[in-house]
Order: C-alpha cells, then structure tokens, then sequence
C-alpha cells in the first residue's frame, strides 16, 4: 500500500484571531487565520449582515454630521 498518496484526512479545529473557532477537514495538523466568515461577513455574501454594516454607516455619518441630516 502506498500511504503517502492519499493522505489523511482530519477534522480539526481553526482558531480565527476574532476568536471563533471552525471546524473543518484538512490533512494539515495546523491551520490559524486572521480572518473568517464569523468576522469577515462578506465572504458568505449573506445580505442580513451586509444590512447591519450599512446601518453601522449610517450612524458613523450622523455621529459626524449630526441628526439634522
Ligand atoms: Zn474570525
């Protein structure tokens, strides 16, 4: 049998550096990102949380403008 081949597969757990941690299957032992799906909404595309951000905008705008606006 040749082993090296297929190499093994593991289900390990991925700390991100906003603290979530995921679990996924990889062959490697080690695997740290800085960013994910958790703190990094975008990469899911998931439009409930892209509402959140522009909400977040529009109270930085009038925080800086003021509430006249
Ligand atoms: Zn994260």
């Amino acid at each position: 049998m040749k082993d090296k081949i297929h190499p093994k597969m593991r289900l390990i757990t991925v700390k991100c550096a906003c603290g979530a941690e995921h679990k996924i299957w990889t062959t490697r032992e080690n695997i740290r990102v800085d960013v994910c799906s958790n703190c990094h909404p975008f990469y899911k595309g998931d439009k409930s949380v892209l509402f959140v951000d522009t909400e977040g905008r529009v109270e930085k705008f009038r925080r800086k403008y003021g509430e006249d606006y």
